[in-house]
């Protein structure tokens, strides 16, 4: 963020809606002439052609010790895949997969 303390302090306040993208695909940079506003859209695209793009890793939402009892209900209480999935608020093909397959 220090590089959009420098956008500021050099050119001026951001514009709204726009970022602060790096010129030089240095994240660390702070050269105010190696900046340049830029929608959040064209920012990731350049970062996609360049393959500097980084996805955030997901989280899981459903944790694994919860997965014995999805089973259990499942195998034992007849409870199907719609209503587990309701229960736990997560899709149903995510119980399906835990139903039916190693994941
Ligand atoms: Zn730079």
């Amino acid at each position: 963020m220090v590089h959009v303390i420098s956008y500021a302090v050099h050119c001026g306040q951001p514009v709204s809606g726009l970022v602060v993208a790096h010129l030089c695909h240095n994240p660390a940079c702070c050269n105010p002439v190696h900046l340049q506003l830029m929608t959040q859209k064209e920012n990731v695209a350049q970062q996609l052609a360049r393959g500097t793009f980084c996805f955030s890793p997901r989280k899981r939402k459903l944790s694994r010790d919860a997965y014995p009892l999805i089973r259990m209900s499942h195998a034992y209480r007849n409870v199907n895949a719609l209503s587990l999935a309701e229960q736990y608020g997560v899709s149903k093909s995510l119980i399906e997969k835990i139903l039916y397959s190693n994941y």
